[in-house]
């Protein structure tokens, strides 16, 4: 497979920047029958919108329908039985995800569960994983981080009565860069790591789509004793994940960015396997306990002994049924083969982007990072961006001067990315 991209980056030098060009890799990718599988929204005049915000909204599978259908025919016929007698019963519908999210963030079945929202899940996890002392208090987390994130982690911080300015670590990049560099993080972690109770980090920083070092920032932050989180809503059906393996404490992320599962869905959870026995302290609710006597209603709590004992309430069946028909595409196609193109489609547009010879374009994505790129505009207005729009592109903005563009390898085209280049060309 790696030889694959390779052989892509090879024929780089003999990309060409032409329409044509781009046809001819749409008719090689292997993918493309995908793109047919989505919803993609129209433009006024008719016209395929570019849409480059996967990972804001990512677009409707047109199976997602068919599942959801089912769940509501279910609950016209059966009503109430329907918790055991659906075609899916909706006891366990939850455990119809976990394989396919365990695919996906490279985990054991038992380490995942979908439940809740990400920012919901994100406080549970710290409920459990953030325990400060007198000693050990301080919490780790990139300084342009998403607010939300910053508004979670402050307040855990507050909630336990902790002095903000003393317990907030936020990591920045040097003067004059846009990451923030794998050596600084360790830095920090080594020169204040009896202080650090947790390390806190969006694992594709939102903003920059800068990837994290999981695997030496997790390692190192053991060392010092220090639990490891990931929030995971840029990084899941992204960019390929080995959590277990990296022995990340836990992780959170959402199912509407790159998981195409629809506005304000179920949010997933990890929960390394070493802490499922542990008698931890977590908020805890009926879903949690132990399924074989849950409806015994007993008075004490028995946790369920996976991730499935953080979970608080019985899901809603509607949003996990629209998770399913999108991640039964994930499983067809498989993260290997997803991140091949996603390579692909951001070597052509960096390709493209370098041809547009203007000082004002900066891409501060690091190289090797997902599908998102976001391109520094200098002196640009939002009015750029609101001109790229009348074009029929859906990006986003970010204040001062960013536009992010996400080329999502299951439904966007290497046509897309060079329709998007003339157009921006044309507007700078
Ligand atoms: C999208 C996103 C969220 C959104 O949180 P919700 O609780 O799902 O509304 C949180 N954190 C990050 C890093 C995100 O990218």
């Amino acid at each position: 497979m790696q030889l694959q991209v390779d052989q892509f980056y090879t024929r780089l030098m003999n990309y060409k920047a032409t329409n044509e060009f781009a046809l001819l890799l749409d008719a090689e990718d292997e993918l493309r029958k995908y793109k047919h599988q989505f919803y993609i929204p129209l433009q006024k005049n008719g016209k395929e919108h570019i849409y480059f915000c996967g990972n804001s909204l990512g677009l409707q599978p047109k199976k997602t329908k068919e599942f959801i259908d089912q769940e509501l025919n279910d609950w016209e016929n059966l009503g109430v039985e329907g918790h055991l007698n659906a075609k899916n019963p909706w006891l366990p519908y939850h455990e119809l995800l976990s394989n396919s999210y365990a695919n996906l963030v490279g985990a054991k079945i038992t380490e995942v569960v979908a439940m809740n929202t990400l920012t919901v899940n994100l406080h549970l996890m710290m409920v459990s994983f953030y325990r400060p002392t007198s000693t050990r208090y301080k919490i780790v987390i990139e300084e342009d981080a998403f607010p939300s994130d910053i508004y979670a982690v402050e307040s855990q911080i507050k909630h336990h009565g902790i002095d903000l300015e003393k317990a907030l670590i936020k990591l920045k990049p040097r003067k004059g860069e846009s990451s923030i560099r794998t050596e600084d993080i360790l830095d920090v972690l080594n020169k204040e790591g009896s202080t650090i109770s947790l390390v806190m980090l969006g694992g594709v920083n939102y903003y920059t789509g800068q990837v994290f070092d999981f695997k030496n920032i997790t390692a190192s932050a053991h060392n010092q004793g220090i639990k490891v989180g990931f929030d995971l809503a840029h990084a899941v059906g992204n960019i390929n994940l080995d959590l277990h393996k990296w022995n990340v404490d836990f992780a959170v992320w959402c199912s509407y960015k790159y998981l195409n599962s629809g506005p304000g869905s179920v949010g997933g959870v990890f929960v390394h396997e070493k802490h499922h026995n542990s008698n931890m302290p977590r908020f805890c609710g009926w879903w949690g306990h132990n399924k074989s006597d849950r409806f015994d209603m007993p008075d004490s709590f028995n946790p369920i002994q996976t991730a499935e004992g953080w979970q608080l309430s019985n899901p809603p069946i509607l949003s996990l049924a629209a998770i399913r028909a999108s991640l039964s595409i994930f499983d067809e196609v498989g993260m290997e083969k997803l991140v091949m193109k996603s390579k692909k489609l951001t070597s052509y547009i960096l390709f493209l982007l370098e041809k547009i010879h203007t000082e004002r374009i900066e891409i501060i994505t690091p190289k090797n990072s997902g599908c998102q790129l976001s391109i520094r505009v200098k002196n640009a207005k939002k009015d750029l961006f609101n001109r790229l729009t009348a074009e029929g592109v859906i990006a986003d903005w970010r204040e001062p001067d960013v536009i992010r563009i996400a080329p999502a390898p299951l439904y966007n085209s290497f046509k897309n990315v060079f329709d998007f280049y003339e157009i921006l060309k044309k507007l700078l």
